[in-house]
């Protein structure tokens, strides 16, 4: 580990952090269905190096972003820009004029090389698309990459994530769906490696204070608000952008039926309205293809607002109503309340740097990503390059 002795510490009894695996009644599922798109490079980078077989445990599907009645659209695997030209061609729910103004808007973006004022949202943004495109694209795209609605979230993060997805190259708008559990996906890998490099893993064990450790070169991994206690004192300036940040939650309500489910994909875009409040479904039995898995159905709440039992049950009702549900059960709701720092327009996130010996990581370090595991990890990356260039600036003088 280039001459680092690494210790973690890590607060909670397993490592995994928001994206781990919950178990209920001994069915491994997770703290909130979670989805990679082929652009990760990061995240799939570090997989593959501590030995993870990513074509093995990741299901690649083209993006698809269609209906249970068949509207929205769905990448061919054709390289870019011709499989969005294609997808937006062949979408069903949209007229002529729709397929044009969007494929004008695409061109645009393009021209401008993804760039827009700091201060737009994505509703303006995207001010003269039709409300069919809206809803059946912009919207599921937008509130799944930023977790929020398009009035509030950040235009300039929103086209970053459709830079890297769309132009990224070949496979980078690809939908990658653990086949497996989350914690089984990465860290419990990652930690087996990290042991064979010589690394102290201590879970269990919150961190109070950073002061036991001043002589040390430290990595502050954890969430932005206990990162922003843990500097209050001692670097205020860089803790009050940390303590500034608003978060969204991220409901994920996990169903059980006996109803055979044929769907032609393991996921399933859905209308999503404040009676209906999932944009997404997940077919854990196609997704797992184990026993205790078929049945059990993921389903989605990006920026969540209600509260567990009337979300549960709202989610029930769209299930019904939507994919043809009868009987069909709750096994379990995750609502993570802070399940994202809240990507708006002109957001200031705090640097990665504190002091020569002290880097923090995490999504919320300024960075060109929303809240997501390549955010994280990219973050992580760099936090650690930072750590080295102070080494070797220290070893120079
Ligand atoms: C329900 C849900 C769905 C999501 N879906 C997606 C998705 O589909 N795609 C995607 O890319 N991203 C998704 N995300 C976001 C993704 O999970 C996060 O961006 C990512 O996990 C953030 O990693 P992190 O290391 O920055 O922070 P965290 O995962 O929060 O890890 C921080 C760690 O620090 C530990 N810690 C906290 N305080 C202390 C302390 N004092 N001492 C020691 N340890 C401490 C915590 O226990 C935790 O393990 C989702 C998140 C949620 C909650």
């Amino acid at each position: 580990m280039n001459g680092w002795q690494v210790r973690l510490l890590e607060a909670a009894p397993q490592v995994g952090g928001r994206a781990r695996r919950v178990l209920h009644q001994g069915l491994p599922l997770d703290n909130g269905q979670h989805i990679l798109i082929g652009a990760y490079r990061e995240t799939l980078r570090l997989m593959q190096a501590v030995g993870i077989d990513t074509e093995q445990q990741l299901c690649r599907l083209p993006l698809r972003l269609r209906r249970p009645d068949g509207s929205g659209l769905q990448l061919p695997a054709w390289p870019a820009p011709w499989n969005m030209l294609v997808a937006i061609l062949t979408a069903h729910g949209w007229r002529w004029q729709d397929k044009l103004s969007l494929t004008q808007h695409a061109m645009r973006w393009r021209l401008n090389q993804f760039q827009c004022d700091d201060a737009m949202t994505v509703a303006m943004l995207c001010r003269d698309l039709s409300p069919a495109v809206m809803s059946l694209l912009i919207e599921p795209l937008c509130v799944s990459a930023l977790n929020l609605p398009s009035q509030e979230a950040s235009a300039k993060v929103f086209l970053r994530v459709m830079q890297d997805a769309l132009m990224g190259g070949a496979g980078s708008s690809d939908m990658l769906i653990p086949r497996c559990d989350l914690s089984q996906l990465w860290p419990d890998t990652a930690v087996k490696w990290l042991q064979q490099q010589g690394a102290d893993i201590i879970t269990g064990c919150p961190v109070h204070s950073l002061d036991e450790w001043a002589a040390d070169p430290v990595v502050l991994a954890c969430p932005a608000w206990e990162a922003a206690k843990l500097t209050a004192t001692s670097h205020p300036a860089w803790s009050a952008l940390a303590s500034q940040l608003q978060h969204t939650a991220i409901t994920t309500v996990y169903l059980q039926t006996d109803q055979a489910l044929h769907w032609p994909s393991p996921v399933m875009a859905l209308h999503s309205d404040t009676q209906a409040p999932a944009q997404f479904a997940f077919d854990k039995g196609q997704l797992c293809q184990q026993s205790p898995m078929q049945g059990v159905l993921a389903l989605v709440v990006s920026a969540s607002q209600g509260d567990r039992q009337a979300t549960t049950e709202a989610v029930l009702r769209q299930a019904r109503d939507q994919l043809g549900l009868q009987q069909t059960q709750a096994l379990m709701t995750v609502v993570e309340k802070r399940a994202a720092f809240a990507c708006v327009p002109g957001l200031r996130r705090p640097p990665a740097q504190l002091g020569n010996n002290l880097v923090a990581c995490g999504d919320y370090i300024d960075g060109p990503y929303p809240a997501t595991l390549e955010g994280a990890v990219q973050s992580g990356v760099h936090a650690v390059d930072l750590l080295a260039s102070c080494r070797i600036g220290e070893n120079a003088s």
